[in-house]
């Protein structure tokens, strides 16, 4: 299974520079080759191929050590096969236009500010160092040095190919990876998973798992730094100390929270089948909750408390990491929309009230966990009917 995961980059100004001139060189590549095809064509009704082209590379390379001779060869075999898939395109869009009205131009030239990419196999010219828990990973590219990337989600799986893309003044790494689906074996079971707050998360047969304790301690140390931090003097070798005191100590729990995350998701994949969750918003939610300036939320000193805590849970991570862990293991998932699945009674669906946030009171089946209660309307909404286990 493949996936493409498009991260940004941020080259430093001499990296720029240099990824400025390597699209510039293939860009240069990509024309002449185009242009061999043309002028063959035109003076000798020859089409030259992929395999005639590439097989030039060598000579090329040697003839300009200084320009095409500092890039991979590999990469520029891409470029070549990129050139030889428009030409493919070309012919067959000619081939097929009989009555269409559309058809496929003759390759064009491209000039230099929209030749955006250059494809690298991985391991040949260009290499990936994952972030590892914190939020930088490298690409290492010829010819431009080791760039940072910012790693926003688990790139799982192997990694077979990184493609470096400017768009406008940005550029982005974009990575394929190919994960091997090593499906597990059935357990007969699925489960609905209500995300929450005070609880990390709940599921529709009754587990539940709290939000780890690491967190709280961690909050104490990281409020604790920022405190003396402030006091510190700007531009002092203790307010750089702090500094730096700081950003170790979020990057441990980053580390820490996603190696709970992964190992909470584990267990839920060999468990079960079938999972579902909600399509989490958690963007929504915080905003939500704090309101506007004009529109305050209500009750926005508790709200905010609230906010940090959905922060801290990671929710987005969690499904990322869940849904691609599924997936390698050929278990299946279902986002559901969200709506009313946590006031909505999941056996009759009545409207319930909620005196409290950790409980829900159906006028028919009386007072029932609020979590528990929204996990199994998460199920019932997947089609896993009630949600709760078969009879073992
Ligand atoms: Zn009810």
């Amino acid at each position: 299974m493949k996936r493409a995961y498009k991260l940004r980059a941020y080259p430093t100004r001499p990296q720029e520079g240099r990824a400025v001139r390597l699209l510039a060189d293939h860009c240069d590549l990509y024309n002449a080759a185009l242009a061999e095809r043309r002028e063959a064509w035109r003076m000798r009704k020859v089409r030259v191929s992929y395999g005639d082209q590439s097989a030039q590379l060598k000579e090329i390379r040697a003839a300009d050590p200084d320009g095409q001779g500092r890039h991979s060869f590999t990469a520029q075999q891409q470029t070549l096969r990129r050139l030889n898939a428009t030409f493919g395109a070309f012919y067959n869009g000619v081939r097929h236009a009989k009555g269409k009205q559309r058809r496929v131009g003759y390759p064009r030239f491209k000039p230099y500010q929209r030749y955006d990419q250059v494809l690298f196999v991985a391991g040949d010219g260009a290499n990936w160092a994952p972030a590892d828990g914190g939020r930088w990973a490298h690409a290492t590219v010829q010819a431009v040095g080791r760039v940072k990337v910012n790693q926003h989600r688990p790139v799982p799986g192997r990694v077979k190919t990184l493609q470096v893309k400017r768009e406008h003044r940005r550029w982005y790494v974009i990575v394929v990876t190919e994960t091997e689906i090593v499906a597990l074996p059935p357990t007969g079971r699925s489960v609905g998973v209500d995300v929450g707050v005070a609880r990390f998360l709940t599921s529709s047969d009754g587990e539940v798992i709290a939000n780890p304790q690491f967190l709280d301690t961690a909050r104490e140390r990281i409020v604790d730094l920022q405190r003396r931090k402030a006091r510190s003097r700007p531009g002092s070798g203790n307010r750089r100390r702090l500094r730096r005191a700081l950003a170790n100590e979020c990057r441990k729990v980053r580390n820490r929270r996603r190696d709970f995350h992964h190992k909470t998701a584990r267990a839920l994949v060999d468990t079960y089948d079938t999972l579902a969750l909600e399509k989490l918003r958690v963007s929504a939610m915080t905003a939500g909750a704090s309101g506007t300036v004009d529109h305050p939320g209500r009750n926005v000193g508790a709200k905010a408390g609230l906010n940090r805590s959905i922060l801290d849970a990671g929710w987005s991570q969690f499904t990322s990491i869940l849904v691609a862990k599924a997936e390698s293991a050929g278990r299946r998932v279902v986002l559901v929309y969200p709506a009313r699945t946590s006031i909505n009674c999941h056996a009759c669906g009545a409207r319930c009230a909620r005196p409290r946030q950790d409980i829900v009171v159906c006028p028919v089946h009386g007072e029932l966990d609020a979590d528990l209660n929204g996990a199994r309307n998460i199920a019932a909404r997947a089609g896993l009917g009630s949600g709760q286990a078969p009879a073992a």
